[in-house]
């Protein structure tokens, strides 16, 4: 690490799976080269005992805001938050009424947690939707 370099180690979980490995983050920032995120399988983690797979090997790779979307737009315009999930809702409920309730589906991380989960589903079952998948590492 170059002079001046601050780094910070943190103990935290893979997002991507419900299987919830370990995960050793080392964040560094220089002010030359800017910020970087190092990760490694937390060796002490009882899920995966040091290992990741290759989704939780490339996460240092994905921090950062560079190149995100951060606020909504609708058509290429900046749209409020309000705006835009109105608009989502009127799309969704369109598409239920003329192709029925199996044509919305929602596909969610298995590291939801339990209070994000009943939302969801109070939601799907105020909506009469049926379909909700995750994504689990075989
Ligand atoms: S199995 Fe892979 S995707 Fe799932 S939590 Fe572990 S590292 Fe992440």
């Amino acid at each position: 690490m170059a002079d001046g370099a601050a780094a910070l180690s943190v103990k935290t979980a893979c997002p991507y799976c419900g299987v919830g490995c370990g995960v050793a983050a080392v964040f560094s920032h220089d002010g030359a080269q800017g910020r970087a995120v190092a990760v490694a399988g937390d060796q002490a983690h009882p899920a995966n005992l040091g290992r990741l797979c290759s989704k939780g090997a490339a996460l240092g790779a994905t921090v950062g805001l560079e190149g995100r979307l951060l606020e909504p737009t609708i058509g290429g315009r900046a749209a409020s938050w309000t705006e835009a999930t109105a608009l989502v809702a009127r799309r969704f409920g369109e598409t239920i009424a003329k192709h029925g309730p199996d044509s919305v589906a929602f596909y969610v991380s298995g590291q939801l947690l339990t209070e994000d989960r009943g939302l969801l589903c109070r939601q799907q079952a105020d909506e009469g939707l049926h379909r909700l998948g995750q994504y689990r590492h075989q």
